[in-house]
């Protein structure tokens, strides 16, 4: 076939030879504008129908890249997005492109204008609408939750939410609510409601319940439920002192599946199972141990001063502890033990 510009005889498209057809044909073109919401309240971007979380200026390339197009038969090998600011919500971008058409190594070059726009992603209208799917019940077994104990389970589900949620968008805690007894926490899906419940049962040897209340219809016409997931923390904590089938001991650890308790005098170390810890007595809490002041140590047995009466008194600590000048004591049905 013939060029119908410049004669040569050659394979054409439309006519023309490639020479002729690639003289000023824009090869690749860009919308003129582009929209590009950002969530107003989070600040993320939305890109092909998706929220992401992205600076600005990779944000505007990776929309106008998105939406590229090029004329048939021409296949991009490689594109890259260069910004200008205009104000504060316009951006001009040109776009760059190396590709190939019928064995030719091309170039091509586009612009547009990318402007965003306020909106609110599903997460944030979901957060700020108080939208939830499950509640944390975090309770004791007495009228009252030690603040402690709450305080850290608080800090616990938060820390895990904000990990989670850096790779989940569908994760958040949706609210922290102190009630009479304990505090409630309302999280955004049924499953991190069920984790976060079996993560803290196994931390704390703490029983769970579950119940679910039917609420509603979900789009698809399937019934939508809500979950409560109660967690009783149990009386005992870790270090606490304890009485565990008339033995008196320090809890030393709590695990998945059992928890390790060292008995008072001997300080040897015995294992009972999650099913035992029931049978768990708290004598008393960690942080109401007496102090006790050290007059004499050797060996593996110490003198010191009853911290009611101040009649000394031997008791025997563990080979090699270091002791200080006052130690942590419990009176177990008269007798004084070291606790370590
Ligand atoms: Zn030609
Ligand atoms: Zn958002």
């Amino acid at each position: 076939m013939f060029c119908v510009r410049c004669g040569k005889e050659r394979e054409t498209f439309d006519g023309l030879c490639i020479d002729c057809f690639l003289n000023g044909k824009r090869l690749i073109s860009l919308p003129d504008h582009i929209d590009m919401e950002r969530c107003a309240n989070c600040e993320e971007f939305r890109i092909s129908g998706q929220w992401v979380k992205r600076n600005a200026e990779d944000a505007i390339g990776d929309i106008a890249l998105s939406q590229l197009s090029a004329i048939d038969g021409l296949r991009i090998i490689s594109a890259g997005a260069f910004s200008e600011e205009q104000d504060e919500r316009n951006f001009s971008v040109n776009v760059d492109a190396d590709g190939e058409l019928c064995g030719r190594l091309v170039k091509g070059e586009a612009e547009t204008v990318v402007r965003i726009k306020n909106g609110v992603c599903q997460r944030c209208s979901r957060q700020l609408g108080n939208y939830y799917e499950a509640t944390l019940q975090i309770r004791s077994g007495k009228k009252e939750l030690d603040e402690k104990i709450r305080d850290g389970t608080v800090r616990y589900v938060r820390e895990r939410i904000e990990n989670m949620s850096s790779v989940n968008r569908q994760i958040f805690l949706t609210k922290v609510e102190e009630v009479p007894g304990g505090v409630d926490m309302l999280l955004s899906s049924i499953s991190l409601g069920k984790a976060l419940a079996k993560e803290l049962s196994d931390a704390y040897g703490a029983e769970t319940k579950e119940s679910s209340k039917l609420i509603g219809k979900n789009d698809d016409g399937s019934d939508m439920y809500r979950m409560t997931y109660l967690v009783r923390m149990p009386e005992y904590h870790l270090n606490d002192v304890v009485i565990f089938e008339d033995k008196a001991y320090k809890l030393s650890s709590i695990s998945k599946d059992s928890a390790k308790l060292t008995e008072l005098g001997s300080f040897r170390v015995t294992s009972i199972r999650r099913s035992q810890m029931s049978g768990l007595k708290v004598h008393s809490h960690h942080e109401e141990l007496m102090r006790a002041t050290v007059v004499s140590r050797s060996k593996n047995e110490i003198q010191i001063l009853h911290p009611r009466n101040y009649s000394t008194v031997d008791v025997t600590v563990p080979e090699g502890t270091e002791i200080g000048d006052t130690v942590n004591v419990a009176d177990v049905d008269d007798v004084i033990f070291y606790v370590p």
